[in-house]
């Protein structure tokens, strides 16, 4: 038997409106009891809250949403309380004492998965939708609670077991015609599978990026002008600008938007030595932010003669950005000639030249995360099992000439990955880690 839960379904706070959400099986006698008579299924009826010794807790627009046609797929009731804390506090602690139970972070979505409402990537899209802060992040989760994730696994898992069944007729009549021709042709459905599924591996990290953020690296030597241009993009005073070098040691980040898109800039350290123990330290943690970004804007001092090290330089990645800052002084010895092949902008931090067309440069490299198909993977924990059934399906590619039986185990271990992706197969410990992550409420 299930615990009837409730959790405040709103942010915590005053507000005008709080809802407090219950499910189970005995929401609709503690509707009852909190809010006589029962509303008609699915209807707002206003009621007054009384507690169990008949104080009148609240005015409250209350629905009663018995399942199966309900969030969580169980009986449920919706409190749509006046949002002052005192309310939300009587009325949650009269759910208490009728012996309901505060619901674990998740819990709704979760009893909504195993219900059969939601599968997993399409609970994960409501924990995103919640999340979202921009415009690209709220059109992914709603494309995935929609099932635009879903749909591409489920046609891949179907081609799978297409390529399988042929597989196993062929080890099940070893001595007739037939088998030749179903082989080569399950040969050929994994091959081509397998590539579609590395295809769309190879997406530069899409969806991640549009959920998490596109990184975008400061880096150069110290002086460069990196806090002055953090500032810029900023548009405000985020790092300390001095004339001492060496002055950041942590990794500063800051987010903006970017044509709906979110970004998280990082001044850091300059790149160089150090025998200062701290900004060593700091030069390290530049490194390893530097290296995990998705773009890298070199700043180098025109005016000066020191452009960043060889050793600095190694991070450079094609698409990476050099900016030739202090343009509004004259050019010192040009110590930029070795970054061959990157993308040049003058720049003044100091004035602001330049900064319009860095912008546009931006939007150019953020544009990319659009377009083509919804993407395959949204969270690590997707491409995670993405790669496990590639490489499974290329095991058995390899395999089937030599030994079909073996082939169709590695078939079996790839359909197994894809369906983890929709939670088909999971065991209770990683579902409690996937929903954990949620809030309470949801
Ligand atoms: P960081 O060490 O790379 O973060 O460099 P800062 O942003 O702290 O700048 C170092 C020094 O260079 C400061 O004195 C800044 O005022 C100066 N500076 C930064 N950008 C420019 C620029 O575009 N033009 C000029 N003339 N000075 C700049």
């Amino acid at each position: 038997m299930t615990d009837t839960i409730f959790a405040l379904a709103t942010a915590a706070g005053r507000a005008a409106v709080a809802v407090v959400r219950v499910s189970g099986p005995r929401s609709g006698e503690t509707l009852e009891q909190l809010a006589a008579p029962l509303p008609d299924p699915r209807r707002a009826a206003l009621r007054r809250l009384k507690s169990a010794a008949g104080e009148v807790l609240d005015e409250a627009l209350v629905l009663w949403l018995p399942g199966p046609k309900s969030f969580t797929g169980e009986d449920s009731a919706e409190l749509h309380l006046h949002g002052g804390r005192a309310g939300v506090e009587a009325v949650t602690a009269a759910l208490s004492h009728m012996g309901l139970r505060l619901a674990e972070p998740g819990e709704f979505s979760r009893r909504a998965f195993q219900n059969g409402k939601l599968d997993l990537t399409q609970a994960e899209a409501i924990a995103d939708l919640v999340d979202a802060e921009t415009d690209a992040q709220r059109r992914q989760a709603l494309g995935q609670l929609e099932g635009g994730l879903s749909a591409r696994y489920e046609a891949w898992r179907r081609r799978l077991i297409g390529a399988l069944a042929r597989l196993e007729a062929a080890v099940d009549f070893p001595d007739e015609d037939l088998p030749e021709h179903l082989q080569l042709e399950a040969g050929g459905r994994i091959g081509d599978l397998a590539s579609d599924l590395e295809a769309a591996l190879e997406d530069e990290g899409r969806g991640e990026r549009v959920r998490e953020g596109f990184r975008i690296a400061l880096i150069g030597a110290p002086n460069a002008g990196k806090s002055s241009l953090l500032n810029r993009l900023a548009g405000r005073e985020a790092a300390i600008v001095t004339a001492t070098p060496g002055t950041t040691r942590d990794v500063i980040e800051v987010p903006a938007v970017i044509d709906g898109f979110k970004v998280l800039f990082a001044d850091m350290a300059g790149l160089r030595q150090s025998s200062d123990p701290i900004e060593a330290e700091g030069v390290r943690r530049a490194h390893a932010w530097a290296e995990g970004a998705d773009l890298r804007l070199w700043l180098v001092d025109q005016s000066g003669s020191e452009g960043p090290s060889s050793e600095a330089m190694a991070l450079a990645r094609p698409g990476d950005i050099l900016l030739l800052n202090k343009a509004d002084r004259p050019p010192g010895a040009d110590a930029t000639i070795r970054m061959e092949g990157l993308e040049r902008l003058p720049l003044s931090a100091a004035t602001g030249a330049g900064m319009d067309a860095l912008w546009a440069a931006l939007s150019a490299r953020v544009a990319r995360l659009t377009g083509g198909d919804f993407p395959a993977v949204t969270r690590l924990r997707h491409r995670r099992h993405l790669q496990e059934a590639a490489a499974a399906l290329r095991r058995g590619q390899g395999a089937l000439a030599r030994a079909p039986e073996l082939a169709a185990e590695d078939l079996r271990h790839a359909a197994l990955s894809l369906g983890r992706i929709a939670g088909r197969i999971d065991p209770e410990q990683v579902l409690d880690e996937v929903f954990f992550s949620f809030c309470i409420g949801k």
